[in-house]
């Protein structure tokens, strides 16, 4: 049923609380996805908490981007193979897509280790982008990329899904050097960052810990974690 008024706006509150199932999402929330498992949530608490040292930020970040990893590769295709063991021989199953994993610098390199842990024969590429101060447009200053590319699952991966400028521009990249199967990973989104990021490419889902309330007037996300790079690096 269509709703309007005070029935949207009620159901846009809905939406917007972290934690809730994707079957409550509609609309341009649509292809974002919330892994809610226990140990994802109780994980991103920690994180969120200020008090949570540098060094345990990393940690818990890796941990958690593993656990989310095992998550959203539940589809890939497999291939049987034989394999021998100590016994017999039989077949088994592996990967059978290359995975090429895109960090956004600089705050997505906390999440590599994460994936490589569960998925240790992905490539890796970089994407960095700025905001430009005076046009705050997304600024690529660097972009370097694995060929296998066009027939790759790409994971791109960066903590903060904010405004969604510097995502959109990082999955442009991608798919104008040849990606086509393009999933991203964050923690934390905000409804701001989800819909400008579902308009520009609504065949990208988008995963993540929590859906939180809002951007500030400096574009920071609240509740949030604060910035994701100052915490993993300690700047
Ligand atoms: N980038 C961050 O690191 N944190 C935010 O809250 C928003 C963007």
């Amino acid at each position: 049923m269509k709703k309007n008024g005070p029935e949207l706006a009620e159901a846009r509150r809905i939406e917007y609380l972290p934690g809730i199932s994707t079957s409550t999402l509609g609309g341009l929330m649509s292809n974002l996805h919330i892994l809610d498992h226990p140990l994802i949530q109780s994980k991103l608490t920690h994180l969120r908490n200020v008090e949570t040292p540098n060094h345990n930020f990393r940690l818990l970040l890796e941990e958690l981007t593993a656990f989310m990893v095992y998550e959203i590769t539940r589809n890939y295709a497999l291939r049987e193979v034989e394999v021998e063991t100590p016994l017999e021989r039989t077949v088994g199953k592996i990967l059978d897509v290359p995975v090429v994993l895109v960090p956004i610098l600089r705050a997505g390199t906390g999440m590599l280790h994460g994936v490589l842990n569960l998925v240790p024969t992905a490539k890796v590429g970089h994407i960095g982008i700025y905001r430009d101060p005076k046009t705050l447009q997304p600024v690529e200053y660097y972009a370097k990329l694995p060929p296998e590319l066009p027939e790759a699952q790409v994971i791109l991966v960066d903590p903060m899904l904010a405004t969604g400028g510097s995502a959109v521009a990082a999955v442009d990249i991608i798919k104008k050097r040849g990606g086509r199967k393009v999933q991203f990973l964050c923690l934390v989104a905000a409804p701001e960052g989800v819909e400008t990021f579902s308009r520009a490419h609504p065949s990208v889902p988008i995963y993540a810990a929590a859906l939180d309330r809002q951007l500030n007037e400096h574009g920071y996300i609240l509740p949030g974690l604060g910035d994701a790079g100052d915490r993993i690096f300690g700047t």
